[in-house]
């Protein structure tokens, strides 16, 4: 166990929902807020005089920030000890989920940006161990695979089932990160990249998830004289070919060993409008608004999973690219964190209780 560090022994899916703030525009449009949360694990629909419905008003979860909330709480008390197993060795994946212009954006960037100082203070601060991490840049749109560290590489990208690693994205780019400001130089890669195929394709970022992933690996040697190997071989290039060569050395010098390595992915999902194919009968379905396979197969896969308990029965992870990207980093031994974004807006309250209603059926 890493003293001060996460522990293992805690709960799989975290789910918290965050509130964000009436925006410039919803207040020009004279939106009024309809939601409010009453403590920290609490939030109220707040029904216009003429509201008649009988749907339920209120929803409890975890953790429920509200629009005073800053990302930083939002990081440290929903997506820190998730974010933080990967460097326990326990794959690890951070979603967050709404509807367009809930805040998903807005949210993912910032836990992004604090994890990355997290994960660095933590190497700085275990420097028995030597750590290296990679990372890579994946976009889904309409089922089409896009490496986000290579604009070279078209937009269809196929995936491949490797033996030992699962299911991985024929050709996709990873760097190594040299340190933390590299690594959010990479990071800043992604995010451009995915805005030009935003302006290239009409409204993309609504349709479209990004995964954000880190693989971080090191390696642990109980013997003394064997760090100086560590340090001075190819290890941040190719952790095989270390491994190898201080393995071949133990064996004469009788020490021990053990390597790490796991993924903590970041996931910028398509707009929930995308999945809510039930609630959208009856309601007028906006232009262009079709059914986003990846995402409904996403939340299938989660519902599975936060039901299943010990015997989740069978997870349909194949049934589209994101869940068979994510597999590995989702159920088994891997922690998940939901972000469940809202807008407070009365204009938006059917897609704001979908996202609650996903958001309750996670936990
Ligand atoms: P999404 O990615 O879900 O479509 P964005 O993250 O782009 O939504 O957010 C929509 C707008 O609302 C952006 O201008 C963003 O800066 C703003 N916003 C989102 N969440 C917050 C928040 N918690 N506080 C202040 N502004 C926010
Ligand atoms: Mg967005």
């Amino acid at each position: 166990s890493t003293p001060g560090g996460p522990r293992a022994k805690e709960e799989k899916i975290v789910v918290t929902v965050r509130l964000r703030p009436l925006s410039k525009r919803e207040q020009a449009a004279k939106d009024q807020v309809a939601w409010e949360c009453i403590d920290d694990q609490t939030i109220v629909y707040k029904p216009p005089i003429n509201d008649r419905s009988t749907q339920p008003s209120s929803f409890t979860f975890d953790k429920v920030f509200g629009p005073s909330c800053s990302t930083e709480m939002v990081y440290e008390e929903g997506v820190k000890n998730v974010a933080l197993s990967a460097l326990m060795g326990i794959n690890a994946t951070i979603f967050a989920y709404g509807q367009t212009s809930s805040g998903k954006t807005f949210t993912m960037r910032g836990v992004t940006e604090k994890a990355v100082t997290d994960i660095y203070n933590h190497i700085m601060n275990t420097p028995e161990r030597d750590f290296a991490v990679r990372i890579s840049g994946i976009e889904i749109y309409n089922e089409n695979v896009r490496d986000l560290l290579n604009s070279e590489s078209g937009r269809n990208l196929k995936l491949l089932d490797d033996p030992e690693k699962g299911t991985v994205v024929e050709k996709l780019v990873e760097e190594t990160a040299t340190d933390d400001r590299h690594l959010r130089h990479l990071i800043s890669i992604c995010e451009a990249q995915r805005q030009v195929g935003e302006t290239a394709l009409n409204d993309s970022s609504s349709r479209s998830h990004q995964i954000i992933r880190l693989v971080s690996s090191w390696i642990l040697v109980c013997h003394g004289l064997l760090l100086a190997y560590v340090h001075y071989a190819e290890f941040l290039t190719d952790l095989s070919l270390t491994m190898q060569t201080i393995q071949s050395t133990l064996r004469e010098n009788s020490g021990c060993i053990r390597s790490y390595v796991a993924s903590l992915n970041f996931v910028d999902l398509a707009g929930s409008e995308r999945a809510s194919q039930t609630h959208a009968e009856g309601a007028r379905l906006r232009e262009g608004c079709h059914i986003n396979l990846s995402l409904m197969t996403l939340t299938t896969v989660i519902r599975k999973l936060s039901v299943g308990g010990k015997r989740p029965g069978f997870i349909p992870y194949r049934d589209s690219k994101l869940t068979r990207i994510l597999q590995h980093s989702l159920g088994g031994n891997a922690r998940t964190a939901i972000i469940c974004t809202l807008s407070p807006a009365t204009s938006h309250v059917e897609q704001t209780r979908n996202t609650l209603f996903f958001a309750t059926r996670a936990k």
